[in-house]
């Protein structure tokens, strides 16, 4: 139960993957802790992508800390439902103590604490994580001319699969791994068009996401600065050729165009005049952070974030980010790479706490 007289260590925000594999170090460092989730089932934003959604690793390369992922019989990718059960079943088998539904809607400092508004009740902590994810924050870019588009325009977050765009013509923009993988199946029952600022840089066919972590743990390291913006899934650019995208490729269904200037009333129109009449436009373009109920703790930036060091925000430090993308910690927002990011955390959160107790210091 909420309680304003009795403040716990940590409050995480958010019982997607990310706050779960901070539940798990928080559980095993002995903390005091919930996990307030605003959903009413578990899983994360997985329940929310599209039915034929397939992981870029194998589920033995998709684990949270403690405990692997189950295979999925006869599938060597799990699907997206594979994932959210395994979820739930995970915050299960750590008994981690998540409430739901109990929407954050607000933050605010409280002498020296950090105080919670929940649609359900108040909660007062001494450390924060949010772990709120990407989902809920499509983005789509400011192109001149959809507000007189008269036919349908969508993002990644509303397709839930093909059917209904049988025998439509498409315009998928985008060219990260999102637009890849729906053109794929798309490009099988209607006529598409993929638009993308710049050429697609498809990884080689043997590399799934299994090295993805690695790579993008070295370029975080080399490059040693936080990513300006979302970069496709996991803040990871390069397209990862899974079976059906491989076999798109191969029947010619993925050559990108270059990005169009603007959206007319019936299609799309280049720089150099070139028209092509749509009846859909479907942006898959990204999604920024989910940080709305922490604005009043910290300013945001045009690309929604916070200035961190590491995942502490600079202008609370009592507040940490996890998941979020390689600016909150490199690969932090793939089921593989959560773990590494939330340990770390956890473990700078817990130090401080028994500093604090052991000195009387808060
Ligand atoms: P989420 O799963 O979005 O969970 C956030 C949770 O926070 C949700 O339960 C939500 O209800 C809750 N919440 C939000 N706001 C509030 C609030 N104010 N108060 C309380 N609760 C709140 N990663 C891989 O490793 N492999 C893949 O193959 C892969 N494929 C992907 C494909 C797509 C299309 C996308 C979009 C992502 C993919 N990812 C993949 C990336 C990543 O693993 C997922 O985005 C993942 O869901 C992120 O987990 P999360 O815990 O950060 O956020």
């Amino acid at each position: 139960m909420p309680t304003e007289e009795h403040p716990i260590d940590v409050a995480v925000i958010g019982a997607g993957q990310a706050g779960l594999a901070a539940g798990y170090f928080l559980r095993r460092a002995g903390a005091d802790f919930v996990i307030l989730d605003a959903a009413d089932r578990p899983g994360g934003s997985w329940p929310l992508y599209w039915d034929s959604l397939r992981l870029f690793s194998p589920a033995a390369h998709s684990m949270l800390p403690g405990w692997w992922m189950p295979e999925e019989e006869g599938h060597e990718y799990p699907s997206a439902a594979h994932v959210a059960s395994y979820l739930s079943a995970y915050e299960r088998r750590y008994d981690l103590p998540v409430h739901r539904p109990a929407r954050v809607r607000r933050a605010e400092r409280a002498d020296g604490l950090l105080r919670l508004h929940t649609d359900t009740g108040t909660w007062l902590a001494r450390r924060v994580i949010s772990a709120t994810g990407t989902w809920n924050a499509p983005h789509t870019p400011d192109v001149p001319g959809r507000d007189v588009f008269a036919g349908t325009q969508l993002h990644t977050a509303d397709y839930r699969g093909p059917q209904e765009f049988t025998g439509q013509r498409v315009v998928v923009v985008g060219g990260g791994n999102s637009a890849a993988q729906i053109l794929a199946e798309l490009s099988t029952v209607a006529t598409t068009t993929w638009a993308t600022a710049r050429p697609p840089r498809f990884l080689p066919d043997d590399i799934d996401g299994r090295a993805l972590f690695a790579i993008a743990t070295r370029a975080q390291q080399a490059a040693g600065r936080r990513a300006s913006e979302q970069q496709g899934v996991a803040g990871l650019g390069d397209i990862v050729v899974v079976p059906s995208v491989r076999e798109a490729r191969e029947r010619g269904a993925l050559k990108a165009e270059p990005m169009f200037a603007r959206l007319s009333r019936t299609g799309v129109v280049w720089a150099d005049g070139t028209t092509l009449e749509c009846d859909v436009v479907l942006w898959c373009t990204g999604f920024r952070p989910v940080l709305d109920h922490l604005g009043s703790l910290a300013p945001l930036d045009e690309h929604g974030q916070m200035a961190v060091e590491g995942t502490r925000s600079v202008a609370e430090p009592r507040l940490h980010l996890l998941g979020y993308g390689d600016w909150t910690g490199a690969a932090s927002a793939t089921l593989i790479g959560a773990a590494r990011t939330a340990k770390a955390t956890v473990a700078q959160i817990t130090g401080e706490l028994e500093h604090e107790a052991r000195t009387g210091t808060a």
